[in-house]
């Protein structure tokens, strides 16, 4: 077998159990994880090919595997079902997709219907993810939970109640004192009785990027002495038999279990008390932050990686919950979670084409210019020989002469050191030759996350493995920006192995952004009009004797699309456009058809494949 350069990524760090490279050095998807065999693998490499050729699609793609969403959603149901057995946990688990991690519909109508034996169901933070939740709900379970989080006016209110009164298990989450207002107004208004769950602010922080919504000066939920106060008022009003649930979400990617301990003790310990109080209650709904570990190292030391896995998670949350309601003597609660990162990150792929890559000027100083610094800074050896000799001389008397000396020296000293770091820093850099990739893609649209919030996401060719890579690389977008370019990853570096664009020929060279399929889908903008990917599903068919088929999800925005929302009138524009022409007697069926390829083509370039 030929040498495999996937090691170079850690690609079975981050990747295991969906992806690994194959024997033709393409990354390979094990669409169900362990379970896979190797008939149902699916190359990349292959299914890209397809895609632009029989579908005749441009770059930038992003490729979504169905299965190993299904995967996903079936492991982290497994792993709470063993938990729960195992610690004679006496309730369930079930658990919610937050649809505001990626809203699109196929994504959001996949989870229903795979999860409907696990009465799996969907959170909506706002009146257009409630609809989009209701909407796919109709073909999910009845028993599947639609919670409702996010600032309430009454309209959201009263859709929410609406939603009730037609079957769908609506529980809307009071995050503020006064939606208790709103809720009973709008309950007395509809005549619909309403299920109220309360979110509540905890101790317990997050220390991570992700984690700003947590703790005593967090934006959302409220403290303990509120939640007993909402209780109170609700009960004061004849509704504390409304109040089923208690929920709290410490935000996003929580890097160890012992945080997600100590954040299902706390609540379930206002879980019990809300019990105590008088309320029915039933669920503790934990929130997200089920972490992805993006850099493989299963270190939880940064926002890129988590030291757990499903299962751990798992255990940490029903172990908790179970001690606490022991405790209190309290029926053990049915458990929630609205794990959203974790769930979708894996089953897309972003992929992209290079366009060319040139060398980079190099900006580090030649080696002469390097010894005239240090010289500089050295100053003359014999000078400072003098001085340090008559600073030891002088160093049993307490002269200021001999201080001022040591100072001076020591001063002298730190700068050394300093500039002798920086040198050699400049003599590793000097030593390597860099190159821009220049790569059909907006990083801006496509990783929000990276250009926002520096997230960084597992890069590198996928295909080509078993070839050594012989540069080290940047990604250069296609935009203007000066933040267009991809220049930290995964590890630290700054610049990723990648092959020289002639080993490939006229081939084509295909980059991968994995564990992309969470958030950025719905952050990315339409920064320089470029606009978004065309997206494709790639479904399994080796039940029906195949491989796979690439089904066409949506086409990404055409320049047309692009100017339309900037409110520019393409069809006046290509008018005026012709108008000019006609004046200046250029006007010519070529032109003509450029111009309609140009307004209603996607903005990224075409690539040779
Ligand atoms: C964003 C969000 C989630 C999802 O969090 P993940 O870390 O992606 O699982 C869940 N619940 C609420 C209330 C959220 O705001």
């Amino acid at each position: 077998m030929s040498t495999n350069y996937g090691y170079l990524y850690n690609i079975a760090g981050w990747g295991d159990p969906y992806f690994a490279v194959n024997s033709s050095g393409n990354v390979s998807v094990k669409i169900h994880g362990v379970e896979t065999n190797p008939t149902q693998e699916i190359d990349l490499l292959a299914a890209v090919k397809k895609a632009i050729t029989t579908k005749n699609l441009q770059f930038p793609l992003i490729l979504r595997f169905p299965d190993v969403l299904k995967h996903r959603l079936d492991a982290l149901n497994v792993a709470f079902a063993n938990a729960i057995k195992y610690t004679g946990y006496t309730s369930h688990y079930q658990g919610v997709f937050p649809v505001k991690v990626n809203q699109n519909k196929h994504v959001v109508d996949d989870l229903v219907k795979f999860g409907k034996h696990y009465s799996f169901g969907l959170e909506a933070g706002s009146k257009p993810e409630l609809l989009l939740a209701m909407h796919s709900l109709i073909n999910g379970s009845p028993k599947a939970y639609l919670v409702c989080n996010g600032y309430k006016d009454m309209d959201y209110v009263s859709l929410a109640l609406v939603a009730r009164s037609i079957n769908f298990n609506t529980i809307i989450v009071l995050e503020l004192e006064d939606e208790v207002d709103t809720v009973v107004r709008a309950s007395q208004a509809l005549g619909v009785r309403p299920v109220l769950g309360i979110r509540a602010r905890l101790l317990t922080t997050n220390p991570g990027h992700f984690g700003s919504t947590s703790g005593k000066h967090g934006k959302f939920g409220l403290l303990e002495a509120q939640i007993y106060a909402v209780a109170e008022k609700l009960k004061e009003l004849n509704m504390l038999d409304c109040l089923k649930l208690l929920h709290f979400h410490i935000g996003s990617q929580i890097p160890t279990t012992s945080i997600i301990s100590s954040a299902v003790r706390e609540a379930t310990g206002y879980y019990c008390n809300l019990v105590n109080i008088g309320a029915p209650m039933g669920t503790l709904d934990i929130g997200g932050g089920l972490g992805i570990d993006y850099d493989g190292t299963r270190s939880g030391s940064s926002d890129m990686s988590v030291a757990y896995g499903f299962e751990e998670y798992a255990s940490a949350v029903v172990q908790a919950a179970r001690l606490v309601s022991d405790q209190n003597g309290v029926a053990h609660p049915v458990l929630c979670s609205e794990s959203g990162r974790a769930l979708v990150s894996h089953h897309s792929i972003l992929i992209y084409d290079a366009l060319s890559a040139v060398e980079e000027p190099s900006d580090s100083v030649t080696s002469a210019e390097l010894i005239s610094r240090l010289d500089e800074l050295v100053g003359n050896p014999t000078t400072l020989h003098a001085n340090l000799k008559s600073a030891i001389q002088s160093q049993d008397g307490s002269n200021n002469t001999s201080l001022t000396h040591a100072d001076q020296l020591k001063k002298h000293g730190v700068e050394i050191f300093k500039l002798s770091r920086r040198l050699a820093k400049q003599l590793e850099a000097a030593e390597e030759t860099t190159y821009a990739y220049h790569m059909n893609l907006s990083v801006f649209s496509l990783t929000p996350d990276f250009w926002g919030i520096k997230q960084l996401f597992p890069i590198l060719p996928i295909h080509q493995l078993n070839e050594k890579p012989t540069q080290k690389g940047r990604l250069i977008d296609l935009t203007c920006d000066s933040d267009g370019k991809v220049d930290q990853f995964i590890g630290g570096a700054q610049t990723l192995p990648l092959h020289a664009l002639e080993q490939s020929g006229s081939s084509g060279y295909y980059i991968g952004t994995f564990l992309a399929g969470a958030y950025q889908e719905s952050l990315g903008s339409r920064h320089n009009l470029f606009g978004g990917p065309n997206l494709v599903r790639v479904e399994s068919t080796y039940s029906l004797g195949g491989t796979f088929r690439v089904v066409v999800v949506g086409a990404g925005p055409n320049a047309a699309d692009q100017l339309k929302v900037m409110h520019h009138d393409p069809v006046e524009m290509l008018h005026a456009i012709a108008e000019r022409a006609k004046e200046a007697g250029h006007w010519t069926p070529t032109a003509l058809q450029l111009l309609k390829r140009v307004f209603y083509t996607m903005p990224y370039l075409f690539g040779e494949a």
